[in-house]
């Protein structure tokens, strides 16, 4: 089974929703999205702020443009520091 790593609680959902980080496709970078409410962070300051928050929203037809995270991309992006699981 498929680990999901995340960071903390969502600024929103407080203790009801995690945030999980995912992978982007084409960027290429992690971000962390609500479990709850699908509230998106792209940065960690933005997070950390609760600023800038987004949602993703796909159209009919659209495939998904994220993933969850492996380890070894959370270990190459600026969320490493916060992750609350081990890997
Ligand atoms: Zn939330």
């Amino acid at each position: 089974m498929e680990q999901i790593y995340h960071v903390g609680n969502c600024p929103v959902c407080r203790s009801y929703g995690r945030m999980e980080i995912i992978y982007n496709f084409p960027s290429g970078k992690c971000s962390v999205i609500c479990e709850e409410c699908e509230l998106e962070f792209d940065t960690v300051s933005d997070y950390i702020n609760n600023r800038n928050g987004h949602r993703i929203f796909l159209k009919s037809g659209e495939k998904a443009i994220a993933r969850t995270a492996f380890p070894k991309e959370i270990k190459n992006s600026e969320w490493y520091g916060l992750v609350t699981e081990k890997f």
